[in-house]
């Protein structure tokens, strides 16, 4: 049994996949790509409020 992992603005609730939106953080590399380029950690960002918040997943 799979649990999908929902991501819902902290700020004012909204969980509609298509309002959200993966922001890199950048003061967080997670590792750096064979080709050489940063990976940031993801940060979801609300487009209804623009709340910005962790999405989870580290
Ligand atoms: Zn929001």
């Amino acid at each position: 049994m799979t649990e999908w992992k929902r991501n819902k603005c902290p700020k004012c609730g909204e969980e509609n996949p298509k309002k959200l939106h993966e922001v890199p953080d950048k003061n967080q590399v997670l590792y750096y790509s064979m080709q050489g380029n940063p990976v940031y950690k993801k940060l979801m960002k609300c487009g209804v409020c623009g709340e910005i918040f962790g999405n989870g997943a580290t």
